[in-house]
């Protein structure tokens, strides 16, 4: 059997029985243990479908869109990837079907394969383990976990699952290691776990020529020790290879279950790598410690129009879990469609709330009501932070209401306005294509000193992600700093502004980019953790205000 050239070990992780099982979770919980023993380890995500990346889809469809330093528009466990990891994730870190035909179908019209008949065996799968060997030939990670996005046995991930049994046969068997991610169901009527999906699970990979090494098994209920023997038994893997994943109440407690698992341990023997020592968890049990035992507690308005798929918006309830650890404060979305919002009834809708975030978006829809929600976290001096489209409703709102810019708007919603305050940049004009095209991934940041900004990342040189088109019109800069919004954040290359503020407001903060892509649980971002602060401040001031006001009375 031919052995490896690069000297990455190799995991690969397969979901069966449903979808939904959290491999995501469980490929970052086993790299984090792998991590936490000295491994350089990454995470890749393979996944089936057609679209080239995410970036396309409806967040309705697939969730929030991740998007990288080198601006990648990923698969949102990307994020969870990072999360865990606290490494940035890059563009080889995600690869799609549309991608591996796009490769392979400019090939064939390039003629690199010189006329023969480009068949799904071997070019699409040739350009499948090309892909998937690419961070291994890095030669930055010991180890790289391969998750395969979709169940095993369904038609569109069959080159993926026959990439792998090529790849194992290529790199041999102590330099791979399969995980196969499956459900116990519970059968409340008899009070059983029942094994029969797993097998038949199995079964299938078997058909395809892998045989798990792993068992991962998601269950209600703990498993029995008798129940892990026939599991073991009849799917051919070894007993202390079947791992309970019981229903755990966060994710980031995820990492400590598969720990007393042993999951790293079965796969560090079976991948024969030295033992080099036990996982420093420390960090990461102190902020679960946190997060199960927190002080304080705030109300924080999420308002947004994909609020029915609470995964559109990923990363940001995730930063806030991030911020809210850090302040000792647990973080108490309340999510708020933003077409509901109604001027008139406002001070009804919003004013329990002790902060409130205006998120990302596109298109008109909902516009209306994220600029009454500013308007009334301005005018009545609740913290604020807008992301992207929040950032921009929050100028358009200012542009309006305290200059007296009548209809003021974002070309985006209203091409014809009077007072484009929000407008495409040049560059942007001339695209047709709607794939990759916004101003995507990290760019640098110079934040202005004595700012809110500032005081956030107390230094002065940041680096953040973007996904828009539209940005900032700097005809109109001077009038807004001059009536008390100011840039806090410049481009120092493009001169844009990336991040604006209200002098007068206790935290009234905008930010063109997506902070909530880089806050990590070992790094929660600077502007979430000053804006949950904020917002513990306007809850204790409310406090005090309220026990003043019942005492007079
Ligand atoms: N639709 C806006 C733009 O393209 C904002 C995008 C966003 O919020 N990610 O500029």
């Amino acid at each position: 059997m031919p052995q490896s050239a690069s000297p990455a070990k190799f995991i690969f992780v397969t979901g069966g029985v449903t979808s939904s099982l959290g491999k995501g979770i469980i490929s970052a919980s086993l790299a984090k243990l792998l991590q936490a023993r000295g491994y350089r380890v990454t995470i890749q995500k393979l996944d089936p479908y057609i679209n080239v990346d995410p970036g396309t889809l409806n967040p309705y469809e697939h969730g929030e869109c991740f998007v990288t330093d080198d601006g990648a528009e990923t698969d949102l466990d990307l994020g969870h990837y990072e999360r865990f990891l606290n490494i940035p994730t890059s563009q080889a870190n995600n690869v799609t079907t549309g991608k591996i035909y796009q490769t392979v179908i400019n090939r064939e019209r390039e003629g690199a394969y010189l006329g023969k008949t480009v068949q799904v065996i071997p070019h699409i799968t040739d350009e499948i383990k090309r892909r998937i060997k690419l961070l291994g030939d890095t030669g930055q990670f010991d180890i790289i976990i391969t998750e395969i996005g979709g169940t095993v046995g369904d038609i569109e991930s069959l080159p993926y699952i026959e990439s792998v049994r090529q790849l194992i046969w290529e790199i041999g068997s102590s330099n791979s290691a399969v995980i196969h991610l499956t459900l116990l169901p519970y059968l409340s009527t008899t009070g059983e776990l029942k094994t029969k999906p797993t097998q038949h699970s199995v079964k299938t990979l078997l058909e395809y020529g892998i045989q798990p090494d792993v068992l991962v098994c998601r269950t209600e209920k703990p498993m029995s020790n008798d129940l892990r023997r026939k599991i073991a038994l009849f799917c051919n893997v070894n007993i202390n290879a079947v791992i309970e994943s019981i229903d755990a109440s966060t994710i980031y407690e995820v990492p400590l279950l598969m720990l007393k698992e042993q999951l790293d341990k079965v796969i560090i023997n079976k991948l024969k790598l030295a033992l080099k020592h036990e996982p420093d968890m420390a960090a990461w049990k102190d902020f679960l410690g946190k997060l199960k035992n927190p002080v304080y507690e705030v109300k924080i308005g999420l308002i947004g129009k994909y609020i029915e798929l609470k995964d559109a918006y990923k990363s940001i309830v995730e930063a806030f879990i991030h911020a809210g650890v850090s302040n000792e404060c647990r973080v108490k979305l309340e999510w708020i469609h933003s077409e509901k919002i109604d001027p008139e009834n406002i001070r009804h809708q919003l004013g329990n709330l002790n902060a409130i975030l205006v998120a990302p978006g596109f298109g008109e829809r909902g516009i209306e009501g994220k600029i009454a929600a500013i308007r009334f976290a301005r005018e009545n001096k609740i913290p604020f932070l807008g992301i992207c489209l929040g950032m921009q409703c929050a100028v358009v709102e200012f542009a309006r209401n305290v200059l007296h810019m009548k209809d003021a708007h974002s070309t985006e919603m209203r091409p014809e306005t009077a007072f484009p305050v929000i407008d495409m940049m040049e560059e942007q004009k001339k695209i047709t294509n709607k794939g990759g095209t916004m101003r995507l991934g990290e760019y640098p940041c110079s934040v202005t000193k004595g700012t809110k900004a500032y005081q956030a990342y107390g230094k002065s040189k940041i680096g953040e992600r973007h996904r828009h088109r539209y940005e900032f019109n700097n005809s109109y800069l001077k009038q807004f700093e001059e009536a008390g919004m100011i840039a806090s954040g410049i481009n120092p290359d493009s001169g844009l502004v990336e991040i604006v503020e209200i002098k007068s407001h206790p935290w009234f903060v905008g930010v063109q980019f997506h902070p909530e892509y880089k806050s990590t649980v070992l790094n929660p971002h600077p502007l979430f953790v000053r804006f949950v602060k904020a917002s513990l401040e306007k809850a204790s001031g409310q406090l005090i205000a309220e026990q003043a006001h019942t005492a007079k009375a």
